[in-house]
């Protein structure tokens, strides 16, 4: 079964717009993860996450993967 992919409500803008990915070692899978709105292009990223193991990880070097699914124009806060 795939996990729920259901979006957040924005704490920014309250769309309920909010995703999200998780950005890691493959090996490790300790990385990072983005959160971000794409009504508001507001995110933030939060450093030193364990990533789930049944979560979409997308490598630290994939960068074509990262481009395709995290959108260029988020103003980032730091978490
Ligand atoms: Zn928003």
């Amino acid at each position: 079964m795939l996990p729920m992919r259901e979006k957040l409500v924005c704490p920014n803008c309250g769309e309920k717009e909010v995703d999200y990915a998780y950005i890691g070692n493959m090996d490790t899978r300790v990385g990072y993860m983005v959160v971000w709105c794409e009504n508001c292009n507001h995110g933030i990223h939060v450093s030193r996450v364990e990533v789930p193991e049944n979560a979409e990880m997308i490598a630290f070097e994939d960068d074509e993967k990262f481009q395709e699914k995290v959108p260029e124009v988020i103003q980032y806060d730091e978490a």
